[in-house]
């Protein structure tokens, strides 16, 4: 008598499981999405971030005379870069 309800519970429990694993799974995939969306507006609306290299400044400082400076070379002087994804608009 005892073991079948302990069988029954354990042979349930795993489907309760498996119910809520899909659900965290949908939840994941619709924020993933959503999250890809607003992405993908933000990129198209502000396509450009600032330099990494130069933070901004699009100056490349001299280490010893450092009131020197030439274009930063990765930006080209203009203190900005594309954001991965992004058009040239
Ligand atoms: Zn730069």
């Amino acid at each position: 008598m005892n073991p079948i309800p302990i069988a029954s519970a354990t042979l349930a429990a795993p489907a309760a499981h498996a119910g809520n694993g899909l659900l965290v799974v949908v939840l994941l995939v619709l924020a993933t999405v959503l999250y890809a969306a607003g992405h993908a507006l933000s990129v198209r609306l502000h396509p450009w971030r600032p330099c990494r290299r130069c933070g901004e400044s699009g100056k490349h400082r001299g280490s010893v005379f450092n009131r020197s400076f030439r274009p930063c070379s990765r930006c080209g002087g203009t203190g900005r870069e594309l954001r991965r994804f992004a058009r040239l608009p």
